[in-house]
């Protein structure tokens, strides 16, 4: 039997391999067709480890072979030989999944070195220091990444050499006190282990490739997959990669850079590196880099055939490139391209000005910005004036721009648990490193005192939008204590901070914050992405405030008009009580006639506000005891309000209890009991609308929503209500005037009977909120105490509350519309629960035919991009 292929030569793959060589496999065979200098070797598929997986966490013996077949093919061009004394070949052993996660996994390079192998590496270069230098940072990077002993404790003992030499940086120490570093980190690991460092460079290979495998399902892995939808089946690929050492002097060197600045946009090439050092010294922040212009005068040909190949990179791969590069003995390699991350900010320039140079069309713009990025856009910035008066206490680098501000928490679970409290908090940390994620997921802004613009802190902190100042070295972090020093100042835990993020100041105080602005970059790339689009979007508003809010933001209509929150507001909610508490119909026509008015102002607000556009306005829709207080003190002081006694206002109350509210006397249960409140809430819609019609002019087509239907009878007998009070306000006015009456598909029976509802519904909006927790049968409010152990037990991957999920709730929706459009083929369809603002289910409701999403006013702008993604992808259906 023929084996399958697990593993690939460089030369045997190429870009559009991503799915089976992961991103950085697929570039580095495409990298290698395309004759760059790339230091040569070979990708352990995604397969292989889908596999691994499969086989109970065991690497195949056919992939072992394979590995070994490749391993000799690059001895044989290399003419170097893993554990050769004379002429040994050392490897980097590093992951790449499909979609980069930065970070998210590990690396292990000089792998193959040993006792012996040392000796012909010091020889080989004339150069003991470094071979030494090199073998003590594979011993340490092994011994944390493969066996899982703390970083730290290495780090320590480097450090008490350091002081014990008086030597402030690692390229101060000399050869002998690397020796000694490499016998001190040697029987750490015996220690720590029970056993001698592996001296096997084979078995080296085979334990680094099973924990690059074994990294894919590390909790921190597990988590940014959840925050960046990436599926977990995926797998990564290894790459193992001959070295090429950026540590062997001063002609040596090593750095990361982009074709265009990741943080603004602007076309230079921009990056760092350092000479003299490995490629882990610059992400991990542990040494500050130089910026990369000042190799030019450090390595002038170097810099020149970088920036040369670097330029046509991007145009080969028509998008920024993220390089990382190495220089060994002044001969340049690169190790890495791939697309780089960038600011929401970066990303609408590159887009645009890639138009405008010609490099790419304005559809394939659209699919260069992520349309989740485009929230941080839309966040607040400082205000000027109070920004003038405010004290700037630190400067560090502008790594991710934004404002931030809150208060000061030194660790990632600190941080996470305040977040969970409602404070708005400030991560500081000396560096942050990939354990951290959680904790910069609940920051408002990140500040570290150490690393660079690549730094692992700003590399994720852009990636997620978030604001993040790196490498403040003016601040000094005592994370023990909980507190940070700037020249005499103290700042404690739980102190309030602000960070600008796009120039890199520290202020010591809380600043207020304003508006941002909808104009440049960020204007023209939407109307691009308007004029590509189909899909129309919504947006889910309540109040004429939101309504102009969203409109500034690109609604072109109200898709759900929630008229419960109106109820809510203080001086209604005594008409409202009265209502509940009626005891006989007329009781309740006198209560509701007091909130007609009020209710009709409200929606003259928003038709105003919407001038020509469309209004979904729908019916009461909460169960009525929400609006009746529950504890005791809360009833005692409203039987007094209304002059009733405690008792009788305690047993209405109680009756009123639901065991599960969720499913209760809501929705259009409410109408069906007591038809009063459907008339009363007709009649403010229709003469609201023909008031708006009278005073502006403006061509409005009321659409009356009816929530929960599950049954055509009840919807037609609501439908009835709706229509008999409607026809006979138009009829007192004398004026012309359509409406359309229509329903919320939420409830399953309403999808699966949906030819029969559409007799009677002009339009459908799908309530996925409610038709998710019905289908899955968990309510919305209590999911999120346990649905984090099915992420955890990876029985679920994301939260279909907030993504869609297409299998099963997706089925309903898209029976539904076929079933809708069989009775009815022109019915008006739209979405309305969260889904309408998350992108992937956009693309499902533009590929099913829906007519529009409707989502929250500051998800208007990720709707629009998600509908352009969706319209150029096109896989309508
Ligand atoms: C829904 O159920 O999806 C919906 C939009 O209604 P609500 O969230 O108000 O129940
Ligand atoms: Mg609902």
């Amino acid at each position: 039997m023929v084996s399958r292929k697990y593993v690939y030569l460089f030369n045997e793959g190429n870009a559009a391999m991503k799915n089976l060589l992961g991103g950085k496999g697929a570039n580095l065979a495409e990298m290698t067709n395309l004759g760059m200098p790339v230091p040569q070797g070979f990708t352990v598929s995604t397969e292989a480890c889908t596999k691994y997986y499969e086989d109970g966490k065991e690497l195949a013996k056919e992939v072992i072979v394979q590995i070994y077949e490749a391993l000799a093919y690059i001895e044989q061009i290399t003419g170097k030989k893993l554990g050769s004394i004379q002429n040994p070949l050392l490897v980097s052993v590093r992951s790449g999944a499909r979609a980069s996660m930065p970070g998210m996994m590990d690396t292990i390079l000089n792998l193959g070195l040993n006792d012996k192998t040392v000796e012909g590496l010091k020889n080989l270069t004339n150069n003991e220091r470094f071979a030494y230098d090199s073998y003590r940072r594979f011993i340490q990077m092994f011994s944390d990444v493969v066996m899982g002993i703390e970083k730290r404790k290495f780090e320590d003992i480097l450090d008490e050499v350091k002081e014990l030499k008086r030597v402030k940086f690692d390229t101060e120490l000399t050869a002998s006190d690397l020796k000694d570093i490499v016998k001190k980190y040697k029987v750490l690991y015996e220690k720590e282990m029970g056993k001698e460092f592996p001296q096997e460079p084979k078995e080296q290979l085979l334990e680094a490739i099973t924990a690059v495998f074994s990294s894919w399902d590390n909790p921190r892995a597990v988590v940014y997959r959840r925050l960046n939808d990436i599926p977990g089946d995926w797998g990564t690929a290894v790459n193992v990669q001959s070295m090429v050492f950026g540590n062997m002097g001063d002609t040596s060197g090593t750095g990361v850079a982009f074709t265009r600045n990741p943080a603004t946009g602007e076309k230079v090439i921009f990056g760092e590196y350092l000479i003299n050092a490995q490629g882990e010294d610059v992400v991990a922040g542990i040494r500050t880099p130089h910026p990369i212009s000042r190799m030019q005068q450090d390595l002038p040909d170097c810099y020149k055939q970088f920036v040369e190949m670097a330029e046509n990179l991007e145009k080969h791969y028509k998008d920024m490139q993220d390089m990382e590069f190495t220089i060994e003995q002044g001969k340049l390699y690169f190790l890495q391209t791939r697309n780089g991350k960038r600011t929401a900010q970066a990303a609408l320039k590159i887009a645009v000005e890639m138009v405008e140079e010609g490099l790419i069309s304005k559809k394939e713009a659209m699919l260069k910005v992520d349309p989740k990025q485009l929230d941080s856009l839309l966040h607040p910035k400082f205000s000027e004036k109070e920004l003038k008066s405010a004290q700037v206490i630190a400067k560090g680098l502008p790594a991710s721009p934004g404002a931030a501000c809150g208060k000061v928490y030194f660790t990632a679970e600190e941080a996470k648990m305040h977040h969970e409290q409602g404070e708005k908090v400030i991560l500081v940390r000396r560096e942050t490193s990939p354990e951290d994620i959680e904790g910069m997921v609940a920051a408002e802004g990140i500040l570290t005192a150490r690393g660079g613009m690549t730094s692992h802190a700003a590399v994720v902190s852009r990636g997620m939008g978030t604001c993040c100042i790196a490498g403040c070295s003016d601040i000094r972090i005592n994370e023990d204590a909980k507190i940070f020093e700037v020249g005499d100042k103290v700042y404690q835990e739980g102190d309030y901070i602000s960070l600008d993020g796009s120039t890199g100041n520290v202020y010591g105080e809380a600043i207020k914050t304003v508006e941002p602005e909808m104009s440049g970059y960020f204007g023209k790339f939407m109307n691009w992405a308007d004029e590509i689009r189909a899909l129309k979007v919504r947006t889910n508003a309540d109040t004429p405030r939101d309504a102009e809010q969203a409109i500034r933001y690109g609604a072109e209509g109200i898709g759900l008009c929630r008229t419960e929150h109106m109820f809510f507001d203080e001086d209604r909610i005594p008409a409202v009580r009265e209502m509940i508490l009626s005891k006989t119909e007329e009781q309740r026509r006198k209560a509701l006639d007091k909130l007609l008015p009020m209710q009709k102002e409200d929606f003259i607000g928003i038709y105003e506000a919407m001038e020509n556009r469309p209004v979904t306005i729908r019916l009461l829709d909460p169960p009525l005891h929400e609006f009746l207080p529950q504890a005791d003190k809360d009833v005692r002081d409203l039987a007094k309000e209304m002059g009733l006694s405690f008792g009788e206002l305690k047993t209405t109350v109680e009756s009123l209890h639901e065991f599960n509210p969720m499913m209760g006397h809501r929705g259009c249960r409410l109408p069906v009991s007591y038809p009063e409140i459907a008339e009363m809430q007709t009649r403010a819609i229709i003469e609201a609308a023909i008031h708006v019609k009278r005073e502006k002019g403006y061509d409005i087509v009321p659409e009356i929503m009816i929530p929960l239907v599950g049954e055509l009878k009840e919807l037609k007998f609501v439908k009835d209500i709706i229509v008999r009070i409607a026809d006979e306000v138009i009829a007192e006015e004398g004026i012309e005037l359509k409406y359309m009456v229509g329903t919320m598909i939420e409830i399953p029976r309403a999808a699966l009977t949906a030819d029969q509802i559409a007799k009677e519904a002009e339009f459908f909006s799908f309530g996925t909120n409610d038709l998710t927790q019905m289908t899955f049968g968990f309510s919305r409010d209590d999911a999120g105490k346990f649905l984090k152990d099915y992420y955890d037990k990876k029985i679920y991957e994301f939260d279909p509350f907030q993504k869609l999920d297409q299998v099963g709730v997706g089925k309903l929706v898209t029976m539904a519309v076929e079933l809708g459009k069989m009775t009815r083929p022109d019915i008006h369809l739209g979405i309305c629960g969260e889904h309408g603002g998350d992108p992937s289910s956009v693309e499902f409701c533009h590929n099913i035919g829906l007519d529009y999403v409707s989502c929250s006013p500051f998800r208007v702008p990720v709707a629009r991009l998600a509908a352009a993604q969706a319209q150029v992808k096109n896989k309508r259906y």
